[in-house]
């Protein structure tokens, strides 16, 4: 089962951030989307890029909400892992 077998209609009540079941599609920042029927609904729409209002992520009008994944690499972590790195021996006293 995944969130694109499920009609919009039908998925009112559903928050996919309490539903990873559903595989849910993930915003550029790696966050998983609350709703992602919303981008295919505009099938009648000008074809056209807009945010989704539930998550931000880029989206297409009339086609299915994009999954960007875990997102890119944060900087943070390799920051962090240079601390772990063997050559960084700590202070000397
Ligand atoms: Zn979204």
């Amino acid at each position: 089962m995944s969130w694109k077998d499920i009609d919009p209609k039908d998925a009112t009540e559903i928050d996919c951030t309490k539903r990873p079941d559903l595989d849910p599609p993930r915003n550029e920042w790696g966050e998983v989307c609350p709703w992602p029927w919303d981008p295919q609904q505009f099938k009648d729409a000008p074809m056209g890029q807009y945010h989704c209002p539930y998550c931000g992520a880029m989206a297409l009008a009339g086609v299915s909400h994009p999954d960007y994944g875990d997102g890119p690499p944060a900087d943070d972590d390799s920051f962090t892992q240079s601390w772990d790195d063997d050559s960084f021996m700590g202070p000397v006293l």
